[in-house]
């Protein structure tokens, strides 16, 4: 957590309604949620009450218009409250309002923007496929055109919120010009016909996040659901990936925040050989090595906010000569190196948390090995590992920034 007195008083608040609100309204039920696999659709109500859904979404548009690095510190807060919480929450204030925000015509930031902060609508991102993973130039879902716009066909996997959703940006092939070149992205209404969200796919952990196959099946959509440019599409998936990244780092921190302060307080309590564990150097050196992680992610992750603001609108054109040669202190890399670093911290804390509470540690009464479970997906979603290891080498050669 960042020390309060280099808050502002704003900051201060938000992170203290947030706080409040996973204590009260998140943390009694988080338990229940995992086994059950879903949430109780009142806490939705209540983030949306609150003004959670829209907290970077300008005010003229009915969002809190919060600056992306106060945003953090709620989403933070809420991610210690519960990982699938935090995870629809940085969806949309992250990529989805971004996305909107920077290519969106006048009519579609109107029309969906005052809707996304309000929390009516859950946007949700249909991007990968069976082959198109960590590629996701090899898309194959198509959409061809019609007389009154387009008709798509395809298969999306993984799709989360896919069917609580109210609008999800299918991404889809509307060319051949390149495998990169080809791809547009539009908004597609799921209660179109056609639009079919498959079983909750049974995750490890995030288990109260609702992650669906979508099946497009000649779903029809206006020329007006066309988002950007066509044939941008591929462009704005990474740029949209880029903001979301720095959402994901700061809910990979919020996650393991509770999983060191689980281990703190056991380490305190438990006792063996007549002292409690927190005596012990074995113990301490990991809390250390917790907290140092912890304090990385989240320093990395506030970084990574401020190239969000200054990139917000100029890097998601496509023309502007920032393409694929982007800065050494680029938004992508600072991103890059923002999740990665946070979410193999987060998987590292929650590990060593299960081992500080011993055999209690592997039992599902304890908090920690939810925690562990919710930690994974942050190493997989929105860019594996690897691909961010990539992404940060390659701008490491190019500009050697890392010196
Ligand atoms: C909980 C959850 C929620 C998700 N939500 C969404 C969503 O809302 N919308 C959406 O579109 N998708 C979503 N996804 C999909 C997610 O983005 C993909 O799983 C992820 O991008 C990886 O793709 P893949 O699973 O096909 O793995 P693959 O790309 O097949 O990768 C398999 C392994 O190979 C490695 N690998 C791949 N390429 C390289 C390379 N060039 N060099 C080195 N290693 C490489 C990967 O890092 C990984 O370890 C979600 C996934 C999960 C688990």
């Amino acid at each position: 957590m960042a020390p309060s007195d280099t808050l502002t008083t704003e900051q201060q608040q938000i992170r203290e309604l947030a706080r409040e609100f996973a204590v009260n309204e998140i943390r009694p039920f988080t338990a229940e949620w995992d086994t059950r696999r879903e949430f109780d659709s009142a806490v939705f109500r209540k983030l949306a009450e609150l003004g959670f859904f829209g907290m970077t979404i300008p005010e003229e548009y009915g969002g809190l218009g919060l600056e992306f690095g106060t945003y953090l510190l709620a989403l933070e807060e809420l991610a210690w409250g519960d990982g699938s919480v935090a995870l629809s929450v940085a969806i949309q204030n992250g990529p989805a309002a971004h996305f909107i925000l920077a290519v969106g015509t006048d009519a579609q930031r109107r029309e969906w923007l005052p809707r996304l902060a309000s929390g009516d609508v859950l946007l949700a991102f249909a991007l990968s496929e069976e082959q198109a993973g960590s590629d996701l130039a090899a898309i194959q879902t198509r959409a061809e055109r019609t007389d009154r716009g387009w008709r798509i066909h395809g298969h999306k996997k993984w799709v989360t919120n896919g069917a609580r959703a109210g609008v999800t940006v299918v991404f889809a092939r509307t060319g051949e010009a390149s495998r990169h070149g080809g791809i547009s992205a539009f908004l597609v209404d799921p209660g179109a016909p056609g639009y079919r969200a498959g079983q909750r796919e049974r995750t490890l952990g995030l288990r109260a996040s609702e992650t669906v196959a979508v099946e497009l099946d000649g779903v029809e959509v206006t020329e007006d659901r066309l988002l950007g440019r066509p044939g941008a599409g591929f462009y704005y998936a990474l740029r949209a990936l880029d903001v979301g990244r720095v959402g994901i780092a700061t809910q990979a921190v919020g996650i393991a925040q509770a999983a060191f302060d689980h281990a703190r307080e056991y380490a305190r309590g438990r006792e063996q050989f007549g002292q409690t564990i927190a005596s012990f150097e074995g113990i301490q050196f990991k809390l250390a090595d917790m907290a140092l992680r912890i304090a990385s992610g989240r320093a990395l992750a506030h970084e990574a906010a401020r190239w969000v603001h200054r990139e917000h609108t100029n890097a998601w054109d496509p023309d502007a000569g920032n393409g694929t040669s982007r800065g050494p202190s680029s938004l992508t890399t600072a991103a890059a190196i923002a999740k990665l670093a946070a979410s193999e911290a987060a998987m590292w804390v929650t590990t060593n948390a299960v081992q500080i509470f011993g055999g209690y540690g592997y039992m599902r009464d304890y908090p920690v090995e939810k925690l562990m479970r919710d930690a994974k997906g942050t190493e997989i979603y929105e860019g594996t590992s690897e691909v961010l290891r990539l992404v940060i080498a390659r701008e490491a050669l190019r500009s050697g920034f890392a010196g």
